[in-house]
């Protein structure tokens, strides 16, 4: 048994279910992914802390309770293609490829884009593919999309990922100052696109062409 199992069902139930996240098939991927296997080697401790991880090139993988809030909003069908912006670890990446139909996620250190790679094939996972870019232009190659999530904050909301939904689409993305932000959702319906929702939050950067400079 995996020893980690004990510790995946708890931050479950006490950082996510408890704080009002419901979806039971988000849940469900978070019980079964080893997140452990998504930090360095020296964080596996606190792989399963209800905290940020850092995982190199001054990045980290975000809190379990933001992963599971920001995944509950955008609302994966099975049939979906999602694109994940900010691979770092690959954790998020691998909750969307439990849920979604058809992965890509977009990076813009290759290091971690490699890092995250091998652990997602290590894993089996054959509906995600990681590419190094900037995510801040979308990844134009597959689009359009489903679902667009973004792992880090943008003074605004890049106007290539609202271009790369389908209609009926939906972004989950945080905006705003450099050190705090709101989780917005945005939905495309024709050449409209409608905003909701006000959560606040603090992320990284978001570094490229339309978000801030690097
Ligand atoms: N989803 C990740 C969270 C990583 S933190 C996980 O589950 O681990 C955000 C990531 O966004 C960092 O790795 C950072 O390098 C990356 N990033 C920042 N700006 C980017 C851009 N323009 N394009 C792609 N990735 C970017």
């Amino acid at each position: 048994m995996d020893p980690y199992q004990t510790e995946r069902e708890r931050m479950v139930e006490y950082q996510i279910a408890s704080k009002g996240v419901q979806d039971e098939k988000v849940l469900a991927a978070m019980r079964v992914i080893p997140r452990h296997c998504f930090v360095p080697e020296d964080a596996r401790p606190y792989a399963y802390a209800d905290s940020p991880v850092r995982i190199g090139k001054g990045q980290t993988i975000s809190q379990p309770y933001i992963v599971a809030l920001m995944t509950e909003l955008l609302g994966v069908q099975p049939e979906h293609r999602v694109l994940d912006v900010g691979t770092g670890s690959g954790y998020q990446a691998a909750i969307l490829g439990e849920l979604a139909a058809e992965v890509h996620s977009i990076e813009r250190h290759p290091e971690l884009a490699e890092s995250a790679r091998g652990v997602l094939e290590e894993l089996g996972y054959d509906n995600i593919e990681v590419h190094v870019g900037d995510g801040t232009e979308g990844y134009a190659p597959a689009a359009p999309y489903d679902r667009i999530i973004v792992a880090a904050a943008a003074p605004s909301v890049p106007q290539a990922l609202l271009d790369q939904l389908v209609d009926g689409g939906r972004l989950v993305i945080p905006v705003g100052p450099r050190f705090s932000q709101r989780l917005e959702v945005w939905e495309r319906k024709g050449e409209q696109f409608k905003q909701s929702s006000n959560i606040p939050v603090v992320f990284v950067p978001l570094i490229g062409k339309q978000g801030w400079e690097g």
